[in-house]
């Protein structure tokens, strides 16, 4: 584990990565974009570490349950906070950009398509962004739900590793964690390999660590370097500012008031402390915009720094940074209303109530990648016919605000993680106080 100073340290070094990275990327374009390889680099080591993170750690968390009909209880607990968390997510984005109408400032025209579709600036490395050719993607409610229905099941377990997709190995490893408990002895041999393979990944985490400052700060240098450094990316900004400023507000408010004031009072935890043990992780999250490829170090933040069980962090967190999307959720109901304020479409109760509800949907949809929300936010154009080419109005800046929102996802799939962890926990305390008094009569 990591002690508190070494924490504290690691966390300065961060800080100033990032810093670094931001003054180098800013103004020397250039040197950012030649640094990026450094970036890529710590990127690869951490989606290398995907895979066997998710496998291993599900299937000794399944297996260390006891009893496998609690599964039902953390499952249906974990889904109802992400549901829920999703769903205040999205209240806060549609008051805020009702409020402030970004879409409507003077001096801007209603109507008029400020930019053409540039295509997105993903992160390096292996991680590609979400593919924009909207053709390929689901447009619809029913269309999204039957694809991810089908994602559940991988029809070939290896193709599904290498291709990163944590859904169906979440199903495959609960499935074979829980036959596991119950073949005897044989079963006994390879939950102790996977209880090995699992420890040994996680303290590959930890060493990756340590070269996290130089691997965030490269990432953002060479992603600002790519945007032409400052001087490229204030006209950016400066076109969407009202619209920038709304999301960023938005999430601001989502995380740094109701996610800790959820993670005081129903995860009993100290917020300050949380946070700052998930340093690694959300800076991580920042720079590679990707919920999947930030999960080993949002499993360390958890686990190691905040004393969440690794029984329901295992299971909580893979599934979090899957299909808990606060963030995501957030941005779509934003840039949604946006569009359409743009486009002079007036608004009515039934267009706000359809897109808090696709707005949610939609999230849960987007796979931990970078830009895959705004692939998603498809669906939610389409379920309130509003043009579909509006999303070309915000593409320009989309790679920053995905950072931004993507941290918000890690931190929401954290805060969740204590909150069910502390629900089970008094749930099997409960449980043991029972049992002690049936023992007792
Ligand atoms: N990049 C986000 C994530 O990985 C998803 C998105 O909103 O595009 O969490």
């Amino acid at each position: 584990m990591i002690q508190k100073t070494s924490t504290n340290k690691l966390l300065y070094a961060l800080l100033l990565g990032i810093g670094s990275g931001i003054l180098l990327g800013g103004l020397a374009p250039e040197v950012g974009v030649a640094l990026q390889f450094l970036g890529d680099l710590f990127l690869k080591a951490l989606l290398m570490l995907v895979v066997p993170l998710v496998m291993a750690s599900l299937i000794v968390g399944v297996t260390s349950l006891g009893d496998v009909r609690r599964l039902g209880g953390l499952g249906g607990r974990t889904v109802l906070y992400f549901m829920s968390t999703t769903a205040l997510a999205v209240l806060i984005g549609l008051t805020l950009v009702t409020i402030i109408q970004p879409g409507i400032q003077p001096g801007i025209q209603p109507g008029v398509v400020a930019h053409e579709g540039a295509p997105p600036g993903g992160s390096a490395g292996e991680l590609q962004p979400a593919p924009t050719d909207l053709g390929e993607q689901p447009q619809t409610l029913g269309q999204l739900l039957r694809q991810v229905l089908l994602s559940l099941v991988p029809q070939n377990l290896f193709a599904a590793m290498a291709n990163t997709e944590v859904l169906p190995l979440i199903v495959f490893s609960l499935a074979f964690g829980a036959v596991l408990t119950t073949i005897g002895d044989r079963g006994q041999i390879v939950i102790r390999f996977f209880q090995g393979v699992n420890e040994a990944v996680m303290a590959i985490v930890r060493l990756l660590m340590w070269t996290e400052p130089i691997g965030v700060g490269a990432l953002v240098a060479g992603r600002l370097g790519q945007a032409g450094g400052f001087s490229g990316f204030w006209p950016e900004l400066r076109g969407l500012s009202a619209y920038a400023a709304t999301v960023v507000v938005a999430l601001l408010i989502h995380g740094a008031v109701v996610l800790p004031l959820t993670l005081r009072f129903l995860g009993g935890k100290s917020v300050w402390t949380y946070a700052k043990n998930l340093g690694t992780a959300l800076t991580t999250a920042f720079s590679t915009s990707s919920s999947s490829a930030t999960l080993p170090m949002t499993m360390d933040g958890v686990t190691e720094g905040n004393g969440v069980s690794p029984r329901t962090a295992s299971f909580v967190l893979p599934l979090g940074a899957t299909i808990n999307m606060n963030g995501t959720a957030l941005y779509e109901a934003v840039a949604v209303i946006f569009i359409a304020q743009r486009y002079g479409i007036e608004l009515d109760a039934g267009h706000l109530f359809i897109v808090f509800m696709t707005a949610t949907l939609a999230a849960i949809g987007a796979a931990g990648i970078p830009e895959a929300g705004l692939v998603t936010m498809v669906i939610v154009l389409k379920a309130v016919n509003f043009p579909l080419e509006g999303i070309a109005l915000i593409l320009v800046i989309d790679w920053f605000l995905d950072r931004c929102r993507t941290t918000v996802n890690v931190w929401g799939d954290a805060v969740g993680a204590a909150v069910i962890d502390r629900l089970v926990g008094s749930d099997n305390a409960r449980g043991t106080d029972q049992g002690e008094r049936s023992a007792r009569a």
